[in-house]
């Protein structure tokens, strides 16, 4: 027996499988999406089942191509408290379509990355820590916006999803990927650099 849909509202969370590194679709140039597929309930559903999904993994960001949708569009939710990335700029639940991003000119800096489509494992990947994005919003509105410091690490580590880049492409020294467990045993240690 199935309850009346109508009548409970949306009950359901719903959560889309996140592939994983090896999948091909992560590894594709995502193409952009026209005005008419932005505005569409086909686009409205993937990015309410995206926000489902990042908020069930416990991510802060995640880009369509990790859901198996080759498309560019990508969310980011950075929250101010209770994150594992501790006291790091904020970011309230965006969502960017068809984005391109500026380095401007700035020096790299390094966080220890991790990636949903990656699982357990973390790497010390330098990016530049000032860019201007440019994208549409889902009303076809359009921004020009610039990010700074982790943001800006953020920003570069979820739009390269959407050139079939990942995080462990970006890592100078293969020695800094490690399993996550060992790099919380070497953070409680002291040991970590960053
Ligand atoms: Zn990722």
């Amino acid at each position: 027996m199935q309850l009346p849909e109508k009548s409970y509202g949306r009950i359901e969370l719903a959560v889309r499988k996140i592939i994983r590194m090896g999948h091909p679709t992560l590894r594709k140039v995502a193409r952009p999406l026209s005005d008419s597929e932005i505005l569409s309930d086909e686009i409205a559903r993937l990015v309410s089942d995206m926000t489902d999904t990042l908020h069930d993994y416990g991510g802060i960001g995640l880009a369509a191509p990790q859901v198996n949708e080759s498309v560019r569009l990508a969310l980011i939710e950075i929250p101010s408290e209770g994150s594992r990335y501790g006291d790091l700029e904020s970011l309230s639940l965006t969502v960017f379509v068809n984005p391109t991003v500026s380095i401007l000119d700035s020096p790299c800096a390094g966080f220890w990355e991790g990636c949903l489509s990656v699982p357990g494992l973390r790497g010390w990947v330098e990016r530049p820590q000032c860019v201007r994005v440019d994208y549409k919003d889902l009303e076809l509105g359009e921004h020009s916006q610039e990010f700074s410091g982790f943001q800006a690490t953020v920003i570069q580590h979820e739009f390269d999803h959407l050139d079939g880049v990942l995080y462990v492409d970006r890592i100078a020294d293969m020695k800094q990927l490690l399993f996550e467990e060992e790099f919380e045993r070497l953070a409680k240690l002291g040991n970590t650099v960053d």
